[in-house]
């Protein structure tokens, strides 16, 4: 069966079609022509994820899963959440929202944060979602060069490096989209048995 995963990040896809090898063939957006850019208009992660999964199945009838992700800081009421991505303005600029993060967290002793993945899988009359969660702390500064968005200033909860410093198969192994990722397989693997 193929499964087209509702992205265009590069690092995304490869690591699902790593963790599917041998009972799915995954593709991407682009593999099915898929050139548009998919709304994201609700305000809440689970709502993305299925906007963007609900898409894709009704546009290009295949078996698909969507991904939301947010970074959830406690003392900001879960600020910036659903808006991560442009949390310092439209333009996806990791640095900007790290920068805006840091200033508006400084008041603030309690650093704790979350991040939290959604992930939406839509087949025919099916849809299921799945999350994962990673507990940590915002840092005061950032720190390493790996991963993206805001890695370098979240150190997971029982560790003393940020996601930024760890290898992306470190990371992969305890990060929020891996979970989510992990209990998706889990459910397309009970279904082709
Ligand atoms: P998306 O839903 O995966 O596109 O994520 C939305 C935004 O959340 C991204 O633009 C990043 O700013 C942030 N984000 C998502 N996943 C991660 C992650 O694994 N590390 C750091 N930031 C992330």
């Amino acid at each position: 069966m193929t499964i087209c995963f509702a992205t265009n990040n590069a690092n995304k896809l490869r690591e699902a079609k790593k963790l599917l090898q041998g009972h799915f063939e995954v593709v991407g957006l682009k593999d099915i022509g898929c050139t548009e850019d998919i709304p994201e208009t609700s305000d809440t992660i689970e709502g993305n994820s299925l906007l963007k999964a609900n898409y894709v199945f009704e546009k290009y009838n295949i078996p698909c899963f969507a991904d939301d992700t947010g970074l959830e800081v406690d003392s900001l009421n879960g600020e910036p959440g659903v808006y991560s991505a442009r949390y310092a303005g439209g333009h996806h600029n990791n640095e900007a929202n790290m920068s805006k993060l840091l200033r508006n967290l400084a008041p603030f002793d309690d650093r704790s944060a979350q991040f939290k993945t959604v992930i939406t899988y839509k087949s025919g009359s099916v849809t299921s979602q799945f999350e994962g969660i990673v507990k940590g702390k915002i840092e005061e500064s950032a720190s390493g060069t790996q991963g993206f968005g805001y890695d370098p200033i979240f150190t997971p909860s029982g560790y003393e490096r940020t996601f930024a410093e760890m290898t992306s198969e470190e990371k992969n192994a305890i990060s929020h989209r891996g979970i989510a990722l992990n209990k998706l397989i889990s459910y397309l693997k009970s279904l082709n048995n």
